[in-house]
């Protein structure tokens, strides 16, 4: 099972996956921990990342980049649509009202979702991880920013299920941050002491995210969430950007903004310029050669001025954070630590801001790229089986109120409850109490529209069917769940029927109680992994609120609950049936859409592996003809005669100038055929060479090996006491054996030395470590036949030299590396034959 995190950034993303080691931040083909939240789309493939980024301006209108806030919205959106002037590529309605990217692909017209643009960013997310975890990648935590409303969620969502990954939580992007941060430190409260409470600060690219979290041993709570969903480096960005429109209109006479090519260049030189000015207060050039109509342009900027223009972007950093405080009702001296993540962290004036406010200095522990996708991994780490991860609970919360509305018969009119009040814990579940005759509908909105950073307030229409009066015409109890789960999205999860049998004539229960359709049974949800105190507490101030004493059941599937009778009326039995319900979501893609989506991008997928394929084996032509060209004028030229060379070398340079021409795109099997075409007359030169390579080795082994062994036979020749146990005729057959040997390696040498190195050697490599072998299967065993123990009176047995052949001569081709024996003979015959061996 796969342990993964990724951060999906507005600019660029990233992967972390967790390993036996740790969380490690993974790098894609490039080495770049980074890729680009870019997709480029070309007549024959779509490039993803890295290599979409790199055609931003050479083929901008179907280069898409910028797209994350896009998720859940409708194309008449005023953010959408604000932001679809600034764009290379163009933005459509799409026939279910939300919003497409239109773009040329494989030669099309296609219009693609929002879901799977992101989709196609997470499958090149998935490849990078797979590559690195060398196993298929489906569990996976995906970050979200903490601002995000329900439609925005399930979009994202939705991109997974596109991209074949299993999301185990979308979790907040500061939530990440906060775990990332929390589950390392040894030295958090104890549960009963005061929680330590930190800000985190992420400023990206698109937006700007604080959030205060208290924290005690082995958990997290985010006790609020502040947020400018539009303020982050793309703003500083566009202030450049639009200064320098100003400057160079007037200075050479240019509409950059006519031109979105020159636009985006300009864009692209500003952010570099931004960067620079983070580490440089000095004046800076801005340089871009051949910018317009042929212009070169130059201008300059320094930090200080940058500053006073970006002023109005600096004001807006302060109230989040004054917001988060207040939300969370502490004092700046509350606060332990503020921690600064997000690329825009790093100008110097957002960070004094944010370390004024606070009046301590930011800390920057955390990698500013990289958090995001490490407690991304963290969390996936939590949540799997697969992996062994300290305990580490942690709570986050519900940033908008959710509140319900419905058709009250009672009151002849809507009705409506604050479900979720703003900043409530999540993932939460409740039970809700209703008296009804028949199916009703409850519509999900967010209560405070003001304060949503998104057009439309309503999440949900949640239709409970199948519901019928009592037995007697009264109305009937129906228990409706509503949760927030683990992604942070509202549902009506069930919904039962209560039935009551009566077995008397007491009063019916709930008759009584004219509110009961706001009773709200706020329970916790067994499903939900936590059962943390501050559950508990809510619990327990729900209850508070609720008038309703009766102890509600948890909803089990079908199951048949006896509801535990109150004191006073003992005699009411109930039964619970569940009860379906429909959704009519905002914005959600339906089934057949999505699994049709699934489908596509197997089918991208699938054509962009052939188009790779039919790439690598282009490539593989041209790295040939250049390598072959290369080494034919150096390590082969021995190796290959003069004509053969000069018609070889011919056939490369018209494979290359091919390359250019008709073979520029040629499908992959004639590019493998190219090269096999090429490989038949470069093999043998290579072959050659390579023989030449190791031959020397290959004799000389086997000459060391003859060697060793003539040894042995003058050594039992010279009645040395250590070969005495060897038979003769064995050692004769050894002597014979090595002698055959030399005779066949000093005639082979021979051959090969008369032998021109353009022809094919006499000899092989692979022949001579044969024989090699050959020689030591028939030899070793005989001189290294064991001494026979010889038993020595106990008082003198003690540690001896070793006797016999040395250990280490087993396998015949070592031999000859083993320790001498110790008395060493006199020189051989085949010793002074020796030297000859390295004449090839
Ligand atoms: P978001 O969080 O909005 O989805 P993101 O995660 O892609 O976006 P980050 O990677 O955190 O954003 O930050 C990217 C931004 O940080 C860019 O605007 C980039 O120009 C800016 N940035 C990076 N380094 C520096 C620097 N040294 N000085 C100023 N800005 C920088
Ligand atoms: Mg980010």
């Amino acid at each position: 099972m796969s342990v993964v995190g990724i951060d999906l950034g507005f600019q660029s993303c990233y992967v972390a996956v967790a390993r036996a080691g740790g969380i490690e931040t993974i790098a894609n083909e490039y080495s770049d921990r980074s890729t680009p939240s870019c997709i480029a789309f070309g007549p024959k493939n779509r490039s993803i990342g890295a290599a979409a980024k790199s055609q931003v301006i050479s083929n901008a209108k179907n280069t898409v980049q910028s797209f994350k806030r896009f998720h859940g919205r409708a194309f008449s959106d005023p953010f959408v649509q604000a932001e679809k002037t600034s764009l290379a590529y163009e933005l459509v309605q799409l026939p279910t009202g939300s919003t497409g990217i239109k773009v040329m692909y494989m030669d099309e017209e296609r219009n693609f979702t929002i879901e799977q643009m992101t989709g196609m960013l997470l499958t090149k997310l998935k490849e990078t991880a797979e590559n690195a975890l060398k196993k298929p990648v489906v569990d996976c935590v995906v970050s979200v920013p903490c601002f995000y409303t329900d439609a925005e969620r399930r979009s994202v969502m939705d991109a997974t299920q596109i991209a074949g990954l299993n999301c185990l939580r979308l979790i907040n992007e500061s939530t990440a941050v906060a775990l990332a941060y929390g589950i390392y430190k040894q030295d958090l409260p104890a549960l009963e002491e005061k929680p330590r409470n930190v800000v985190f600060v992420d400023m990206g690219h698109s937006a700007y995210q604080v959030s205060i979290c208290a924290f005690n041993k082995g958990k997290l709570k985010v006790l609020a969430t502040a947020f400018d969903t539009t303020l982050g480096g793309r703003k500083f960005d566009e202030m450049l950007v639009e200064y320098f429109c100003e400057e160079f209109g007037k200075k050479y006479k240019l509409d950059i903004k006519s031109k979105i090519r020159a636009l985006l260049r300009l864009y692209q030189e500003c952010e570099k310029l931004k960067k620079l000015m983070s580490a440089n207060a000095s004046d800076l050039p801005m340089n871009i050669e051949c910018f317009m109509n042929d212009i070169d342009v130059s201008g300059t900027m320094n930090r200080s001025k940058f500053l006073e223009m970006c002023d109005g972007l600096l004001a807006r950093v302060e109230a989040p954070l004054r917001s988060v405080l207040e939300q969370a009702k502490l004092k700046k001296e509350d606060i332990y630590a503020v921690e600064i993540v997000g690329g825009t962290t790093r100008i110097p004036a957002v960070k004094e801001k944010i370390s004024k406010f606070f009046g301590k200095e930011v800390s920057t522990t955390l990698n500013a790229d990289e958090a995001v996708a490490r407690g991304c991994a963290l969390q996936c780490a939590i949540l799997s089986p697969a992996f062994k991860v300290r305990e580490f609970s942690i709570t986050d919360l519900i940033p908008y109120p959710i509140s319900l509305r419905w058709n009250s018969p009672a009151e002849e009119g809507l009705s409506d409850c604050e479900v979720f009040p703003k900043n409530h814990a999540a993932p939460f579940s409740k039970v809700l109490t209703f008296y009804r005759k028949e199916p009703f509908t409850l519509e999900a909105y967010y209560s405070s529209p003001k304060e949503l950073p998104y057009p439309d307030p309503a999440i949900a229409h949640f239709l409970v069917q199948k519901v019928t009066p009592q037995t007697d015409g009264s109305s009937s109890k129906v228990k409706v769940k509503v949760r927030v789960n683990i992604h942070g999205i509202f549902s009506v999860s069930s919904a039962s029927l209560v039935e009551v049998h009566k077995s008397d004539d007491n009063e019916e229960p709930m008759e009584t109680d004219q509110h009961a359709k706001e009773e709200e049974k706020m329970q916790v949800d067994q499903e939900e992994q936590q059962k943390t105190e501050e559950q508990q507490q809510v619990q327990a101030e729900n209850k508070a609120e609720s008038e309703e004493m009766e102890t509600s059941q948890d909803d089990s599937k079908d199951k048949k609950v006896d509801q535990p009778p109150q004191a006073k009326k003992a005699k009411v039995k109930t039964t619970t049936v569940d009860l379906p319900i429909e959704n009519q979501l905002v914005w959600q893609i339906g089934k057949d859409m999505l699994n049709l989506f699934i489908e596509n991008e197997g089918k991208m997928i699938m054509q962009d592996k052939l188009e790779k394929e039919r790439n690598d084996a282009k490539n593989a032509v041209e790295e040939y003809v250049y390598d072959m060209r290369d080494k034919l004028c150096s390590i082969y030229e021995k190796f290959v005669s003069e004509d053969d060379r000069n018609s070889f070398t011919l056939k490369l340079e018209d494979t290359e100038n091919w390359l250019y021409e008709d073979g520029e795109d040629q499908p992959k099997q004639i590019y493998i055929d190219k090269l096999t075409e090429l490989k038949a007359l470069g093999q043998p030169i290579q072959a050659r060479f390579q023989e030449s390579e190791e031959r020397p080795k290959a004799f000389e082994d086997l000459g060391k090996q003859i060697q060793q062994y003539m040894k042995t036979v003058h050594a039992f020749k010279a009645k040395d006491e250590q070969y005495d146990h060897l038979d003769e005729a064995d050692v004769v057959k050894v002597e014979k054996s090595a002698n055959e040997a030399m005779e066949w390696m000093n005639n082979k040498l021979n051959l090969q030395n008369k032998r021109s190195l353009t022809l094919d050697p006499v000899i092989k490599a692979k022949d001579i470590q044969a024989k090699t072998k050959e020689l030591a299967s028939i030899c070793n065993p005989i001189v290294t036949k064991p001494k026979p123990k010889v038993e020595l009176p106990k008082e003198e047995q003690k540690p001896t030299e070793p006797n016999g052949p040395v250990e280490g001569q087993g396998d015949g081709s070592s031999g000859a590396q083993s320790a001498e024996p110790s008395a060493a003979p006199a020189p051989t015959a085949t010793e002074k034959k020796l030297p000859e061996m390295d004449i090839d």
